[in-house]
């Protein structure tokens, strides 16, 4: 028996008989590429993949540890790429679309405090088209639902024999090349100036350039002339883009100008209902209520998660209990942080100390740079996979002694210190929230 196995041989008494036989006898250990410092398995597709690097990695790695004396990474994979693949490919799909989503009505849409004036004035324009509100200008923060209202007046029009068409700024940006290109300008301005209702997303894109914005001014100035409903959203308020003609800019706020705020926790479960019966899946008011208190903001990750506790307990058939909510939404937090760089992480900590990143990577020995530098190091460590020598490397240390006496110290100081327990932890947040 190679070591590997010997390893989940171990682990096997440590776990219940059930736990053993579901995931961990689907793991493979492989001889050929594994080394003394990282061990490798694979599993049989990617939900198994999550769910052993959530529950058991840390066990296994400490196996190794007792076993061999020293430090171990796990790395747990899948035997082929072939899921990979097919993931990447509906994604490919989806972007590329431009249609409205059926499912953005405005009866899927939940009304709040949050978004009771976008969603009013946007309802009123779908009844109203070209007349009350004309144009539309909702901005706000990314997944809170702007997208999702606008096509909602955008179906309800379709239906009644409206031509509607969706764009975001980029493809109609990369319409716009293509027709240049082929000298056929003509016909993109008779598609974009001849529509009853032009629903255009992400505004901000527009910033800066210049070709563009002078099409768009003339596509907007021949649609309002006409009466026609136009609905753009943004991620801030049109004053706030900057790199806007001013021609645009005083335009865009010549109609309804609307925020969409982050949901309270009142309209994010009535949301998680929402979705749960639109994509049929049950869960208990106790498993609504808490992951309604965990996701802070973004709407958008609550699809996500819904879709991975469907799949998970379809899988590997099981209720979906609160407890499996929890390691389904740490299997999300995790994946945010795979993507988290140790430059993220110094930027946002300089930010808040009000230092630049460049000085907390440098030799400086004054004190808030000492300061900020160990907490930096500190948080690296915690939300990355960097190994001790890396982290050294980065931020200037000697070797991983350095790096390793930091680390212990601030240890120290968050079991002696509540404030600066509750610094750290403030700071975490902000940086696991920020992607
Ligand atoms: P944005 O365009 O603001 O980034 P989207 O419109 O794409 O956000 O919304 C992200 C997801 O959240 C979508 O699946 C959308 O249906 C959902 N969503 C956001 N707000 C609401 C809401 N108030 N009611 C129901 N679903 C919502
Ligand atoms: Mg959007």
């Amino acid at each position: 028996m190679n070591i590997g196995q010997e390893i989940l041989e171990n682990l096997k008494e440590e776990i219940t008989e059930s736990e053993y036989k579901r995931y961990i006898k689907q793991l493979t250990y492989d001889v050929k590429k594994s080394t003394p410092e990282l061990a490798i398995y694979y599993a049989p597709n990617a939900l198994v993949v999550n769910w052993i690097k959530n529950k058991y990695t840390e066990k296994i790695a400490h196996l190794f540890e007792v076993k061999t004396g020293s430090k171990v990474t796990v790395k747990i994979t899948l035997k082929n790429l072939l899921d990979k693949r097919k993931t990447k490919k509906t994604v490919e799909v989806k972007q590329g679309s431009s249609l409205l989503n059926p499912s953005h009505s405005f009866s899927n849409f939940m009304v709040g405090g949050s978004n009771q004036f976008a969603y009013a004035g946007v309802k009123s324009a779908s009844e109203h088209p070209g007349t009350t509100y004309n144009p539309i200008f909702i901005y706000g923060g990314v997944g809170l639902g702007k997208t999702h209202l606008m096509q909602a007046a955008g179906n309800v029009l379709q239906n009644e024999g409206k031509v509607v068409i969706y764009t975001t700024v980029e493809q109609f940006l990369n319409d716009f090349i293509r027709h240049v290109r082929n000298k056929t300008m003509e016909r993109f301005q008779e598609k974009y100036r001849k529509c009853d209702v032009l629903l255009i997303d992400d505004i901000q894109f527009l910033s800066g350039k210049e070709g563009i914005q002078e099409e768009f001014f003339h596509t907007f100035e021949a649609l309002k002339g006409a009466g026609k409903q136009i609905i753009m959203t943004a991620d801030k308020h049109p004053k706030k883009i900057g790199g806007l003609e001013a021609r645009l800019q005083s335009r865009f706020e010549w109609g309804l100008v609307t925020d969409i705020q982050p949901p309270e926790l009142e309209t994010k479960i009535a949301i998680i209902e929402k979705k749960c019966e639109i994509n049929k899946v049950k869960l208990s008011k106790e498993i609504v209520n808490y992951i309604a208190t965990v996701i802070d903001s973004n709407v958008r990750e609550i699809e996500g998660i819904l879709s991975k506790l469907h799949a998970y307990s379809q899988l590997m058939h099981i209720e979906i209990d609160l407890e499996f909510t929890k390691n389904v939404l740490k299997d999300q937090m995790n994946e945010k942080r795979e993507n988290l760089t140790m430059d993220t992480i110094t930027e946002i900590v300089a930010k808040d100390l009000n230092i630049k990143p460049s000085e907390i990577r440098s030799k400086g020995r004054s004190k808030n740079i000492v300061y900020a530098r160990r907490i930096s190091i500190y948080i690296c460590r915690e939300l990355t996979q960097n190994t001790m020598p890396q982290l050294a490397q980065y931020f200037g240390m000697k070797d991983h002694t350095a790096i390793s006496h930091t680390i212990k110290k601030i240890n120290d100081l968050i079991k002696d210190d509540e404030d600066f327990k509750l610094k750290i932890d403030e700071l975490t947040n902000k940086i696991t929230t920020a992607s």
